[in-house]
């Protein structure tokens, strides 16, 4: 079973320097839920997907999120998760109730840029949203080397192995999918598209051996994190 990522939108309205996402500086881009249904489903006949995250950049800045996060979960039985940096929690405090219905978790990425006092934390935890301290490699850039360090066997940032879609195509990880030209080495850009998995043209017998060869392909031997975020719940 599959857990699966996709962008409500691309841009944010914080600047995190280790922003996995490539988010700040982006251009708005608002995606359309269809875009991912068809993709969804494929994936989900093939291997079953557990779990759909709506992510980004901040998803609440998506003007039509509702009607997005309703295609998403009346496309299939999937869990719903959201994350969020939270920042309309009190410009908008009626979202929460909206958001606790419309999905099964809710995780709050708490990033220095949300003032979290004991009073907004409540707010959080009342709602048993989950809430994702980042510590101080928050602040740390992402690199990225032209030579293999290390051949990796383990990724202490993304244990999960959660996949992202992006444009049609499957990445091992958010800083493959949504990694930017100039902002990583030329040859972490060129194993990230050669270990893309399409979907429109893949199929059962190609997702599962892309499956295990994926769990650290040659790619992650680019990716150089100088020391792993530790995401914890508070
Ligand atoms: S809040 Fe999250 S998506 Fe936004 S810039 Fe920070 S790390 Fe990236
Ligand atoms: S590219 Fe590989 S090592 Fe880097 S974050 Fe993704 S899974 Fe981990």
């Amino acid at each position: 079973m599959l857990a699966v990522d996709i962008h409500a939108v691309d841009h944010c309205n914080f600047t995190c320097r280790l922003c996995t996402h490539f988010s700040p500086g982006r251009e708005p881009q608002y995606h359309d839920a269809e875009e991912y249904i068809e993709n969804i489903k494929r994936l989900h006949n093939w291997h079953g997907v557990k779990s759909v995250a709506i992510v980004g950049g901040e998803p609440l800045l998506h003007p039509k999120i509702w009607e997005f996060i309703d295609v998403i979960r009346n496309s299939g039985s999937w869990k719903i998760r959201l994350f969020t940096n939270g920042f309309w929690a009190e410009s908008h405090p009626e979202w929460m109730g909206r958001l606790r219905e419309a999905v099964d978790d809710i995780w709050v990425s708490v990033h220095p840029q949300l003032k979290m006092d004991t009073e907004l934390r409540n707010v959080f935890e009342s709602a048993n949203c989950v809430l994702d301290t980042v510590g101080n490699a928050l602040w740390q850039p992402l690199l990225f080397s032209e030579e293999p360090k290390i051949v990796k066997s383990t990724c202490d940032y993304y244990p999960s192995k959660a996949c992202q879609i992006v444009d049609g195509k499957l990445y091992i990880c958010c800083i493959c999918a949504n990694a930017r030209e100039e902002k990583v080495s030329r040859a972490f850009w060129k194993k990230r598209e050669e270990h893309a998995f399409d979907i429109a043209n893949g199929n059962a017998a190609g997702l599962a051996d892309w499956l295990i060869k994926g769990a650290m392909p040659e790619v992650c031997d680019y990716c150089w994190i100088p020391e792993a975020p530790r995401f914890h719940q508070a």
